[in-house]
């Protein structure tokens, strides 16, 4: 092995510190917890501009309440009065104790398509949306987990 740093160790590297940052709440959440190595997986696969969006702007939220899998919360404000506008622009993605009992697969599915949803937005039609969102992170890579995450749907009501 050489030791140059190619792009892929540069992408090593931000990913243990994104990890290790305080951009996921609560804190301390062991490194083989399913969420911290569904999203691993999902850092190190994302495509460099959509990472790059995930390093900016997103926050994660691992919640022990059984309501849906996962939610994106962006949160854009511009404070005033100021000379100059301060914007402040951050997308919280919280995930639920019901997604972290699907298989890992499926766990990759569900941040994929929930980072997809900072691209994507919630426009009007929300069953267009989820199409489009899943659409998204296929196009990313991620088919076989959206068809992992969408699989376990048949057997729950409700979208996420
Ligand atoms: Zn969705």
């Amino acid at each position: 092995m050489d030791d140059i740093l190619s792009e892929e160790n540069i992408r090593t590297d931000a990913i243990a510190y994104y990890l290790e940052a305080e951009r996921i709440y609560p804190p301390g959440i062991p490194f083989d917890h399913p969420f911290i190595k569904a999203l691993k997986e999902v850092l190190e696969r994302l495509p460099d501009d959509i990472y790059y969006i995930v390093e900016d702007k997103i926050w994660f939220t691992v919640e022990d309440i059984e309501t849906m899998y996962g939610i994106n919360v962006p949160f854009k404000q511009t404070c005033l009065p100021s000379e100059e506008r301060i914007e402040i622009d951050i997308v919280n993605i919280i995930i639920f104790s019901e997604c972290l009992r699907l298989e890992h697969k499926a766990i990759v599915g569900v941040i994929s398509h929930e980072i997809a949803h900072t691209i994507v937005g919630y426009p009007k039609d929300p069953l267009s949306v989820e199409r489009l969102t899943d659409e998204l992170a296929i196009k990313w890579g991620f088919k076989a987990e959206i068809d992992a995450k969408e699989a376990t749907k048949v057997k729950r009501q409700g979208y996420s």
